[in-house]
């Protein structure tokens, strides 16, 4: 029998299955969080830690009228896709919802689902999609890759630990090296493990309040050359610094030792205020400037240096690509699609810290950055000043505000190019038209949600002024569903 979804006479739709029930299905697809989709009797379930290819049992865990939810029980037949996941944690931690698929599959993976969202969210036909998508950049090793880790620490079983937060819950489970992370952030949480069992330093409780320390914050710089280490504390002052200070300075590279100070109850993993107790109060990295070129139409991009590099300094709390490697890749690309000669106007618009502004600088006649928050702002003009950069302006504000007003008052200026990078919701529809307006002859959007870039392009490509050249999928988080993206628009 097909037990898809049946009405019961009343208007309303019943799903076909309850939950607790037991199921033995297939999966055939993933869906966008990296989670296994097959069917149950017509019925369609979502399945975490399941590929594509699997026969599971699976237990309900939630219906809805239409679709349902279920947790693995066991694999009966394996996917060909299947690799053994290399951390122990994997399926509890859920920070990498597909290492148990082979990297080759994931980056496949990657490539459909943006090649869906750019048919079904932006509306492309299939041919054009196919015509100006080119194949995701991966990494050759796709680990290790993370050069932040914000690590909670607490109690679990009488036993002072340090891990992450199983699933949507705030029960730490203790894990001493994330696989993804830099090798440097273990090293700095056993320290500080040992550190608060030497001097009997409490872990905060989120259920009291009480308790000292609650996260411990460590950034790299590329290739673990600088370090910082921040400690988010539940109080003004921390006993036996002078100690930690000391032991965390015997690791090489280590520039920057500070405090944060969070005595809020919630959930929010940095307070305000910032402390710094030794060494500067920020590091630095530098990424490399390559050139980005496509030899064959519609193939692979490849890289080659330049030689030349940019050097920036980031605060404890200032936003920074986590993946390095590919970040150098994702700039260059951007760098690339904005074919600069060295007389445009640019606008680069969510620009954060400057990170993309300075890379376009040194090729653009002008760049302007707008960014909504004030230390980014801060700190991209000093990265301007340390690369000797003085051709890029960075004004504080939110680019559906400042765009207009700015090209209000100096409507002779031309906007030669845009650079779009905002967050997971995408541009603000007044930004986007301002865009349109101004009318530049490239737009460059990088994105870090496939769904809402589609979503956006199909605004910008709407009255026919602009045609997508590019699309070009990079994978910045292997081992996770995450995708970025750059794209380049060619005004007719
Ligand atoms: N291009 C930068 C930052 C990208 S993250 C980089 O690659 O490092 C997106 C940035 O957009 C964040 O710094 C966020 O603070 C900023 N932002 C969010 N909403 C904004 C808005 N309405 N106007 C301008 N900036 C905004």
């Amino acid at each position: 029998m097909n037990r898809s979804a049946e009405h019961n006479g009343k208007g309303s739709i019943q799903p076909p299955f309850h939950k607790n029930d037991e199921v033995t299905l297939t999966i055939e697809d993933l869906g966008s969080a990296g989670e296994g989709i097959g069917r149950a009797d017509g019925y369609t379930l979502f399945v975490k830690d399941a590929l594509p290819g699997d026969t599971i049992r699976a237990l309900i865990t939630r219906t809805k009228p239409t679709y349902g939810y279920a947790r693995l029980l066991k694999i009966e037949t394996p996917s060909g896709y299947r690799t053994a996941a290399k951390c122990p944690v994997a399926r509890s931690c859920g920070g990498c919802q597909i290492q148990e698929m082979e990297y080759a599959q994931q980056l496949q993976f990657k490539q459909r689902k943006v090649r869906e969202d750019l048919i079904r969210i932006g509306g492309f036909d299939p041919k054009t999609a196919d015509h100006v998508m080119h194949p995701i950049v991966g990494m050759e090793y796709p680990w290790r890759y993370r050069n932040k880790a914000q690590i909670p620490v607490g109690m679990r079983g009488g036993k002072l630990c340090a891990g992450f937060y199983a699933g949507r819950t705030h029960v730490i489970i203790p894990m001493e090296d994330c696989l993804i992370s830099s090798p440097v952030c273990a090293k700095v949480q056993a320290k500080v493990l040992t550190w608060m069992e030497r001097y009997h330093i409490p872990p905060y409780d989120e259920t009291t309040g009480k308790g000292l320390v609650r996260h411990i914050l460590v950034r790299t710089g590329k290739a673990g050359r600088e370090i910082m280490v921040c400690l988010v504390i539940n109080g003004r002052t921390l006993p036996h610094a002078q100690e930690l200070s000391d032991d965390l300075f015997e690791i090489p590279g280590i520039v920057s030792f500070s405090v944060n100070i969070n005595t809020e109850r919630s959930n929010v993993i940095l307070g305000r205020e910032l402390r710094i107790l030794r060494g500067r109060p920020y590091m630095e990295d530098e990424l490399e400037i390559m050139d980005a070129a496509y030899p064959d139409a519609g193939g692979e991009a490849v890289f080659t240096p330049t030689g030349r590099s940019v050097r920036y300094r980031i605060s404890p709390l200032s936003f920074y690509q986590v993946n390095p490697y590919q970040t150098v890749r994702l700039y260059s690309l951007a760098l690339s699609f904005a074919g600069l000669t060295g007389h445009e106007n640019v606008w680069d618009l969510y620009c954060g810290a400057g990170t993309i502004s300075l890379f376009l600088a040194g090729r653009a006649g002008h760049v302007f950055g707008v960014e909504i928050i004030p230390q980014a702002i801060e700190n991209a003009r000093a990265n301007a000043r340390i690369n000797g950069i003085r051709n890029a302006e960075f004004v504080t504000g939110a680019a559906e505000k400042v765009m207009p007003e700015y090209l209000r008052e100096h409507s002779e200026d031309a906007v030669d190019t845009v650079v779009v990078d905002p967050p997971r919701k995408g541009c603000d529809i007044v930004c986007l038209q301002t865009i349109l307006q101004a009318a530049p002859s490239r737009i460059v959007y990088v994105s870090c949600d496939p769904a809402t870039l589609c979503r956006d392009l199909k605004i910008l490509t709407a009255d026919g002024h602009y045609r997508l050249q590019h699309l070009q999928p990079v994978d910045m988080f292997p081992q996770t569903a995450s995708v970025e993206n750059v794209c380049l628009l060619a005004r007719k």
